[in-house]
C-alpha cells in the first residue's frame, strides 16, 4: 500500500477506496445491529465500534497528511528518474536540500586583500543598519561579482562578509543548477531566492557562477538557458531593501553573459588577485600565528611568489605536519622545504615564478607600469578601463596602447614576443574592432593596432633603461606605484 504513494493519483484513488469501504462496514454493521436480535455481547459490540473509528481515523490521517507521508517513503534510484523525465513539473517530490548556514567567519579571517576588504564593508554595514539606507533611499547593488584565480580567497571573503553582518549563507555552487532534466535548475534557482527572501537579510554565494552564467547561444543548451532566465527574473524580481545580496565568484568574467553584469544584477565588481608579497606575508603570519618558527617569514613571502593564499595555507599545515612527525615544537626551514616539495606537484603557478618566468612577467608589467603610468601589481592581469561614458577617440587608442605595451616592451626587452595575458591583446583587438564598426572612427582595425605597435616600439626603445630599473622593482616588491 505504502509504495503506492510514489504515483500520487494512485494513492488517491486508493484512499477514496479506503473511505468507500469504511463507509460500506459502518452501514453493514449499523444494519447488523438492527437486524440482529439482542443477543450480541457488550464486548464485541465495542470492539466494532473502536475496529471502525479507528479504519476511519486511519482514512482521515493518511488523505491529510499524505505529501507529509510521502517525503518520509525513500524512492529507488529508478522511480525517481522514472518520475522526472515522465513528468518534468511534478517537481512536488523532490526533496530539497537548499539550506542555509551560519558563518562564524569574520574579516579578521582574512588576511591581506585590504581594498577587497573595504569593498565589501559596505555591504557589511548595509547588512547591518538598513534603516540608514532606508532613510535616504539608497539601493545598494544587489549583486556583488568577484572576480578572480582559483584559491583567491573568493568564498572565504563571502562567508565573512556573512559572519560579520550575522546573517545566513547560502551557498550554492553554479553547477549545482544544472541537471540533466529541464526546467530543474531553475526550479531550484527559484527556491534558492524564496529560501533567502523568507530569511532575510540574508547572502546567497554562488561559486563558480560562469556555469550558468555563459552567454547564451554559445553551444546553445535549453536547461542552463532556462536557468539563466530564471536567475535574472529572480535578480529583478527584488528590490534593493529587500536585504538579500546575492554574491558570485567566477575566474572568468568574460564568457559571463551581458544581461547578468547590467544594472541592477552583477553591477558591482570586485577583483581578486594572486596575492602580493604584501598579502602573503599577512597571510602567512595568520597560519602561523601563536607558532614558534626559526625562519624570516619575509624570506619566505619573496619564495612563495606566485602561490595563491589557499596553496599558502596548505603549506603552513603541510609544514607543521612535517614538525609533528619529526616530534617538535619549532617549524624549521626544512620543514617548510620538505612542504613546499610536497605540494609543487600539482600546483602549476608555484613553479611558474621560481625562475625566469618571474623576468618575464616583470618585464611586461613594468612596461605597462611606464605607459600607463599608473600602479600596476605583478599579478593584475589588465588595468582597471576608465569607465568614460562618451570616450573619446584618443582616449579609447591610449586604452589600446596600454594594453598592448605590455607585450611591446617584452618583445622589445626579452628580444622576442611571449604569450604573456592573453587578455589584454584581446582587449585591445575588441576596443579596435567598436572604433571601427561601431563608433565609425577609423576603417582598418589591423591599421590601429600596427600604428599604435609603432609608437610603442619608439617610446619603449627610447626609455629602455628607465623600464628595466621597473623591472627590478616589479621583481624585488610586486609593485610600483606612481
Ligand atoms: P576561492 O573561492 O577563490 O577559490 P577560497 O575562498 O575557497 O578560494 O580559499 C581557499 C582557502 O584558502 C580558504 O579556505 C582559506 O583557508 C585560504 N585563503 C584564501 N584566501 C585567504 C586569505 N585572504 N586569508 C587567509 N586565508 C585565505
Amino acid at each position: 500500500m505504502f509504495q503506492n504513494f510514489n504515483d500520487p493519483k494512485k494513492a488517491d484513488n486508493n484512499l477514496k477506496l479506503m473511505s468507500i469501504s469504511a463507509i460500506v462496514l459502518v452501514v453493514l454493521f449499523v444494519y447488523t445491529i438492527i437486524k440482529s436480535d439482542n443477543a450480541m455481547q457488550g464486548g464485541s459490540y465495542y470492539t466494532g465500534i473502536i475496529f471502525l473509528f479507528i479504519l476511519m481515523g486511519l482514512a482521515f490521517y493518511l488523505q491529510k497528511y499524505k505529501s507529509k507521508i510521502k517525503g518520509y517513503i525513500p524512492k529507488n534510484k529508478f522511480q525517481k528518474e522514472l518520475e522526472d523525465s515522465t513528468n518534468n513539473h511534478n517537481y512536488e517530490s523532490i526533496v530539497s536540500n537548499i539550506e542555509a548556514s551560519t558563518s562564524n567567519i569574520t574579516f579578521k579571517d582574512v588576511a591581506g586583500i585590504k581594498s577587497v576588504k573595504q569593498e565589501l564593508e559596505e555591504v557589511v554595514d548595509f547588512l547591518n543598519n538598513p534603516k540608514k539606507y532606508k532613510k535616504y533611499d539608497v539601493k545598494l547593488p544587489k549583486g556583488v561579482l568577484l572576480v578572480g584565480p582559483p584559491g583567491v580567497g573568493k568564498t572565504l571573503i563571502a562567508r565573512a562578509v556573512a559572519g560579520e553582518a550575522n546573517v545566513p549563507f547560502f551557498y550554492q555552487s553554479g553547477a549545482s543548477f544544472v541537471h540533466i532534466y529541464v526546467g530543474m535548475g531553475a526550479k531550484r534557482v527559484k527556491e534558492l531566492f524564496e529560501k533567502a527572501k523568507a530569511q532575510a537579510p540574508s547572502i546567497i554565494f554562488i561559486d563558480e557562477i560562469d556555469a550558468v552564467g555563459k552567454q547564451r547561444g554559445l553551444n546553445s543548451n535549453d536547461e542552463r538557458e532556462a536557468t539563466l532566465n530564471e536567475l535574472l527574473t529572480q535578480m529583478d524580481g527584488f528590490d534593493g531593501h529587500s536585504g538579500v545580496i546575492v554574491i558570485a565568484a567566477t575566474n572568468k568574467v568574460d564568457v559571463l553573459d551581458e544581461a547578468l553584469l547590467r544594472a541592477g544584477r552583477f553591477d558591482r565588481r570586485v577583483f581578486l588577485n594572486l596575492p602580493s608579497k604584501n598579502d602573503r606575508i599577512e597571510i602567512l603570519n595568520l597560519y602561523l600565528k601563536n607558532r614558534k618558527i626559526n625562519f624570516s617569514v619575509e624570506k619566505l613571502s619573496l619564495d612563495t611568489s606566485g602561490f595563491t593564499s589557499s596553496a599558502l595555507s596548505t603549506l603552513i599545515n603541510e609544514a607543521l605536519l612535517n614538525m609533528i612527525k619529526r616530534d617538535d615544537t619549532i617549524i624549521t626551514q626544512e620543514d617548510i622545504q620538505s612542504a613546499k616539495k610536497k605540494i609543487q606537484f600539482g600546483t602549476k603557478q608555484i613553479d611558474l615564478l621560481e625562475s625566469s618566468q618571474k623576468n618575464i612577467l616583470a618585464t611586461y608589467q613594468a612596461t605597462k607600469a611606464y605607459i600607463a603610468q599608473t600602479k600596476v601589481m605583478l599579478f593584475d592581469e589588465g588595468l582597471d578601463t576608465p569607465s568614460y561614458t562618451y570616450p573619446s577617440k584618443s582616449q579609447i587608442l591610449k586604452q589600446i596602447s596600454n594594453n598592448l605595451a605590455g607585450s611591446v616592451g617584452v618583445e622589445i626587452l626579452l628580444g622576442e614576443p611571449y604569450a604573456v595575458f592573453e587578455s589584454e591583446l584581446v582587449e585591445a583587438n575588441k576596443l579596435a574592432t567598436k572604433m571601427v564598426e561601431q563608433y565609425n572612427m577609423a576603417t582598418n582595425i589591423d591599421e590601429i593596432i600596427s600604428e599604435i605597435k609603432k609608437a610603442l616600439y619608439i617610446e619603449i626603445n627610447k626609455n629602455k633603461n628607465e623600464i628595466i630599473k621597473l623591472r627590478d622593482i616589479m621583481i624585488k616588491d610586486e609593485v610600483i606605484v606612481f
